[in-house]
């Protein structure tokens, strides 16, 4: 036991060491549901009910009062959510441990989707059937993040069943879509989940990252003529053929330039995360092999910095940026200049990032160091849930948990088990300190 904990913490980490076979048993039963993600639009549902149902047992026995509610977003916050979002039979859970009134709470963050399978023929072992081998954990979840859910629950499992009760209020919330859209948390922070500050278990490896770029997905969609490909064409004013293919590569360049161009622009450096960048995602063009195509779409991802974010949470600056650089295309070729590129943006997921002096970092990294791991403080290139916590519900919220990034969407997923028994007994220490 390390020498810098206190006796009642040694205490705590002894039992939650000594329960290691039921914490391993959690998260194995987690994997067990598929919860694969639904996808963007969100229509159908898997096991994610039964998941939710399966934590809300847990933590009424508790002694927590839970709610598992299916959120109606209808209107609400439409630049952030899929319009066609659905939540029957896949609802979000808010658990309360309340607090005896003075006390800062705090909010234990999780997400229960997780990425697809495929291939799923590589995999060594079942993926819903959740491996243990070489001290881990196999299976689709294990890193991103069912561990760290698990690891959350147990240790505030583990507090309760010691007699543990908190001055401020403890919530615990997991959600549904952060793999797809986001909008589990959305929906999470509309419906008033919120605390002082928030610990969400993504798998982080140990570091805390305190802050994560946004992205937004749009679509340039290209006019061509169509006309035959193994035939000599008059020019397009003469009614020949345009190629909507060919149309489109100037496009792709000056697309390809913006994120350089960004990233030597000192007005979007950021300590912890590269500056954004433009990556061509997906493109489709052509109707037939021997005809010239005419239509080209291209799917582009965008990322951006929390302060490219105006203060009414737009992107407005950012999209005009994006389609002057297409216009700079479109104005030098007479076909574009007639034909103008149609292009429609999606809603996008919205960066954040808080304070690194907050207390809850110095807090997370002594009580990672009790454990024997350093815990750096590292900005996320992606995107996360804590994000729309931060910046639409006001909860300053970091991630914080078991499990390499690297094993996140990989086949052979893993957690290592002694990475869940450290993050456990670290999650204890810091409810202990911050909600004690
Ligand atoms: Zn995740």
């Amino acid at each position: 036991v390390n020498a810098r904990m206190s006796a009642a913490e040694a205490k705590l980490a002894e039992t939650i060491r000594s329960g290691r076979e039921d914490l391993v048993a959690l998260v194995r039963d987690l994997i067990g549901f598929d919860t694969t993600t639904v996808g963007e639009t969100a229509v159908g549902c898997r096991q994610e009910h039964a998941l939710q149902e399966y934590l809300a047992d847990r933590l009424r026995t508790a002694g927590l009062e839970t709610e598992l509610w299916e959120p109606d977003l209808a209107g609400y916050r439409p630049q952030n959510t899929p319009s066609q979002i659905d939540f029957a039979g896949r609802p979000q859970l808010a658990a309360r441990l309340e607090g005896s009134g003075r006390g800062d709470s705090l909010l234990l963050l999780g997400h229960v989707d997780c990425v697809p399978v495929e291939p799923i023929a590589l995999w060594s072992t079942n993926p819903f059937h959740a491996a243990r081998r070489d001290g881990r954990i196999y299976g689709r979840g294990a890193a991103d993040m069912k561990g760290g859910v698990a690891s959350l629950l147990f240790a505030l499992e583990t507090l309760v069943r010691l007699g543990f009760r908190p001055r401020g209020d403890i919530t615990f919330c997991s959600v549904t879509d952060e793999e797809s859209s986001g909008a589990g948390s959305v929906a999470a922070v509309g419906h008033g989940v919120q605390a002082s500050a928030g610990l969400c278990a993504e798998n982080t490896g140990f570091d805390i990252w305190t802050a994560c770029r946004g992205s937004v997905v749009f679509e340039i969609e290209i006019e061509g003529r169509a006309g035959h490909a193994e035939c000599r064409q008059p020019d397009w004013k003469a009614g020949g053929a345009v190629n909507a293919i060919d149309k489109t590569i100037p496009i792709l360049q000056a697309l390809s330039g913006l994120g350089a161009a960004w990233s030597s622009r000192p007005d979007l450096h950021h300590p912890l995360l590269p500056a954004g960048d433009a990556v061509v995602v997906g493109i489709h063009g052509g109707e037939w092999e021997v005809t010239y195509p005419s239509r080209c779409t291209t799917t582009v991802n965008i990322q951006f910095l929390p302060h490219q974010v105006s203060d009414s949470d737009g992107i407005d600056v950012l999209r005009e940026e994006v389609e002057h650089a297409i216009l700079a295309v479109t104005e030098s070729d007479e076909w574009l200049a007639n034909h103008p590129p149609k292009c429609s943006w999606r809603p996008w997921v919205i960066p954040g990032e808080m304070d690194a002096g907050h207390p809850l970092v110095g807090l997370v990294s002594d009580c990672a160091r009790k454990v024997g791991r350093e815990a750096p403080i590292r900005g996320l290139d992606s995107w996360h849930d804590p994000a729309n916590f931060i910046r639409l519900g006001e909860t300053p919220t970091l991630s914080f948990g078991p499990g390499l990034l690297a094993c996140s969407h990989i086949t052979d997923e893993w957690v290592s088990e002694e990475d869940l028994v450290d993050h456990c007994i670290a999650s204890a220490l810091i409810l202990l300190d911050y909600c004690g």
